[in-house]
């Protein structure tokens, strides 16, 4: 009977490199098994799930994606929740709601590509802080 042993019992020495990468694996397995059962239920459960922001993206864009994914987009309708912002239309084009959904589709944005969602989310960002939310005190 051939028994295993844990690799620190294991009697052939192991290069620092493979040391590392042994550990890094356990480690990254272990972070996606404990973040995909501590999003469940949550509306960040899919970037633990399904859709992980890619490590490679610019910032501007990765900042989007996690704002958009996880709801905190600060757009109309968050914005509006806590009371910052007066209601939840679309200042760009008086959509009842604006939301991370609804910039794929804003008529206020037609001269950035629909695919390229980042680029909507920060032009949109910027125009609102030019046509601010009025009637909030
Ligand atoms: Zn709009």
């Amino acid at each position: 009977m051939r028994v295993t042993l844990p690799i620190f019992f294991n009697k052939v020495p192991l290069t620092f490199k493979r040391a590392k990468s042994i550990i890094s694996t356990h480690i990254d397995q272990y972070t996606a098994m404990t973040q995909r059962m501590k999003s469940f239920g949550k509306p960040w459960e899919i970037m633990a799930t399904v859709i992980p922001i890619l490590g490679h993206l610019e910032r501007a864009e990765a900042v989007a994606r996690f704002r958009l994914t996880t709801g905190h987009d600060f757009l109309e309708v968050y914005l509006h929740w806590p009371g910052t912002a007066a209601n939840e239309a679309c200042p760009l084009c008086g959509h009842v709601r604006m939301d991370g959904d609804h910039l794929l589709q804003c008529t206020g944005l037609v001269e950035y590509p629909a695919d390229d969602i980042a680029s909507r989310y920060w032009e949109a960002r910027r125009q609102m802080v030019k046509k601010p939310s009025k009637g909030v005190g």
